[in-house]
Formats: structure tokens, C-alpha cells, sequence
């Protein structure tokens, strides 16, 4: 919540963000008497632009669940979960974590943290964990989620970072998602693409007939697992038909002749047989690519949470280095996570590699 208005009825009206998907939508929404009046997009707001989607407008129903945890819970002497005051928790809880660190060591303990908490929460859990407490494992269930994007940025560029706004959504003039199927994972992004006044070619790499291959320019069907093959099959089609952009990979890049050998085992015909789809298929879809001066590649899970997902990724940001679709509106290698503030986790805190900032 990072607003705060009052009115004279006594109403408050507070913005507040979506922690549905990851797209990080965020709502006015009008309090009263401690229970929510009513919520409306934030028109004001960079992310959502005055839209938001089915799941945002219920993003607070969950508070008046009957089930909601509000107060720390203890068991009692008969093993029953009784609810107790914070201090009394907090009491607890360092003194038998300090209890186990004293017998077991430091190493004992450990935090799994989440991508729902604000940046400044990361920085502070961090802190207070390694410290406050001496803890050395903590980990976040965003790098479950994203661990091969994580190390796939890493390997590319040295630091991990996603290269992209929402208005390159709108800025293409040719989309590819692979394993990404963003109208029902992340409806407001797919609502950037729809503003696209471009007319943009979208291009779906998934072997499913998802919602977003239904408006797809052009949908490729793969076989399971061959996304890969797929990708490296591209990349020699555009290094054999010199589809590639010379200038962007001498002045931004090392290692291209080792890279365009590596390609030579995946030949045109060793494609079809692993994805399904036919020459003219592939053929068509590398010139798509080649054709468009703003091309931008998406993934989500279906990339990250897949077989050799770090190599698939690596295999899609190749595909922007070698023809220069990257450092420019429109473009990018860009890999969409799956929590509101999955980066926040990312960047500041919660990856094992990089603990309290
Ligand atoms: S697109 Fe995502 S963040 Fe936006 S309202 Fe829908 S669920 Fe919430």
C-alpha cells in the first residue's frame, strides 16, 4: 500500500497492488469501517494504465476468509493450536531458534522466503536472518520458480536482469512466446500487446493450444521437450543465410564462431524430426524473425521449469544477440516471472546467491 487518502464520511481510499500474477497491477481502493467499500484500476498507474483483470478486483476477498490466519498460533499443553499475543510468538520463537543454533549450529536453520513482500521486507529479512540471527541458508521459492532465467542472464550477461518495460509490448512489430501464455497468466500484459498500434506478427512456440495461441499470427505446435532443438535450428538459419547483425556481435558479444559451430549439429532436417514442424514451417518462422526490425522473444515457465531450461533460455537470448534485438524499444530477451515481486526477491535478497543485498 503506498497511498493513503482520508475523506470527511470517514472512508479512506488506499492503492494497493495485485499480488495475483506477477504483472503488478495496482487498485484504488476505498475502506470503510475496516472492510473494503470499493476498488477501481489506478488510472494513474504505469503498470495496469486504468485496467486491471477478473482476479485483481477480488485481490483483497481473501482477508475476510474464515480460515485466515490473524494471530500467531501455539500449541498448547494438549497439542491443541491456541492463539497467542506477538510478543509472546516473538519470545518463542527466538529463543527456540537460538536454542537449536546453539546445539546444532547455525547452519541448522533456515528461511524460505517468497515473491509477495515488498522490496524493503527482502532487505530487512535478509538482514535480520544472516545478521540478526546468523543463519546462512535462506533461499527463495522465486528461484525455484526462476533459477534457469536466473543463471541463463548470468551466464549471458554477468548480472540478472530482465532487459524490458511493459511498452515494448507495445513497441514490437514481431512477438515470440515460448512457453508463455500470458492472457491468462498475466491478462494486463496481454492487454500491452492488444494496445500495440502495430499490428504486431505473434508468434507462440508451444506444442499446447493455449489462449494465446488462438490469437497468434503464427502458432508452432512443437513436440514436447524439442524447444531447444528449435531454437539452436534458427540460430543457423540465420548464421547460414547471414540473417545476423555483425556490427551488434563484434562490438556486444564473445564467442560467435565457437557458438555458430556448436550450431552445425542441428541442421535443418534434424529439426523437423525433433519438433514436428515442417522446413517450410521453420523456414517461415526464422524470416519472421529476420523481417521484423523490433523483434522481443517472452518465456515464462514453460522455459524455466523445463528440460535444460537454463540452455533453452540461453538458446533465446542468443537468438536476440545474434541478430540485435536487444538495447532497443521493442526488443529484448525477456523472461516474465510469476510473482509480483519475484525480482525484488531476486535482486535483493532471497537467491541463494545473493543473501542480504
Ligand atoms: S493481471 Fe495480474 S496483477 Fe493485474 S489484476 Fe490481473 S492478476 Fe492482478
Amino acid at each position: 500500500m503506498n497511498q493513503e487518502a482520508g475523506t470527511a464520511s470517514g472512508e479512506r481510499t488506499i492503492s494497493n497492488t495485485c499480488g495475483y500474477c506477477s504483472t503488478g497491477c495496482n487498485l484504488m481502493v476505498t475502506l470503510a469501517g475496516g472492510k473494503v467499500k470499493s476498488r477501481k484500476p489506478n488510472p494513474g498507474y504505469p503498470v495496469n494504465l486504468g485496467k486491471v483483470c477478473p482476479k485483481g478486483f477480488t485481490m483483497l476477498d481473501h482477508l475476510g476468509a474464515a480460515d485466515r490466519a490473524v494471530a500467531p498460533l501455539m500449541k498448547d499443553e494438549a497439542g491443541e493450536l491456541v492463539p497467542v499475543g506477538w510478543d509472546r510468538a516473538l519470545e518463542e520463537f527466538t529463543r527456540n531458534f537460538k536454542k537449536i543454533q546453539k546445539s546444532y549450529g547455525n547452519q541448522s536453520v533456515a528461511f524460505l522466503s517468497t515473491g509477495q513482500i515488498t522490496t524493503e521486507e527482502f532487505a530487512l529479512l535478509g538482514a535480520l536472518a544472516k545478521f540478526g540471527m546468523g543463519i546462512v541458508h535462506g533461499d527463495g521459492n522465486t528461484r525455484q520458480c526462476m533459477a534457469t532465467a536466473v543463471v541463463a542472464y548470468k551466464q549471458a550477461f554477468g548480472f540478472d536482469a530482465p532487459p524490458f518495460t511493459y511498452r515494448d509490448f507495445e513497441e514490437s512489430d514481431v512477438l515470440v512466446f515460448v512457453g508463455a501464455n500470458i492472457v491468462i497468466a498475466h491478462p494486463i500484459m496481454w492487454n500491452r500487446v492488444r494496445r500495440n498500434p502495430k499490428k504486431p506478427e505473434i508468434v507462440v512456440l508451444d506444442p499446447r493450444k493455449t489462449e494465446i495461441s488462438k490469437f497468434a499470427t503464427q502458432h508452432y505446435p512443437i513436440r514436447p521437450k524439442s524447444d531447444l532443438a528449435l531454437l539452436y535450428g534458427i540460430a543457423r538459419i540465420f548464421v547460414e543465410q547471414g540473417w545476423v547483425d555483425r556490427n551488434y556481435i563484434r562490438d556486444n558479444t564473445s564467442g560467435f564462431e565457437e557458438f555458430s559451430s556448436h550450431l552445425q549439429k542441428y541442421p535443418l532436417q534434424r529439426v523437423v524430426s525433433a519438433t514436428g514442424i515442417d522446413a517450410e514451417g521453420i523456414m517461415k518462422l526464422a524470416r519472421t524473425i529476420h523481417e521484423g526490425e523490433r523483434v522481443s522473444f517472452w518465456w515464462t515457465m514453460g522455459v524455466n521449469q523445463s528440460h535444460q531450461g537454463v540452455r533453452t533460455a540461453e538458446a533465446v537470448i542468443n537468438l536476440a544477440l545474434l541478430t540485435g534485438n536487444i538495447g532497443r524499444a521493442g526488443t529484448g530477451p525477456n523472461s516474465i516471472t510469476g510473482q509480483c515481486n519475484a525480482m525484488g526477491s531476486r535482486l535483493f535478497s532471497n537467491t541463494t546467491s545473493l543473501f542480504a543485498g
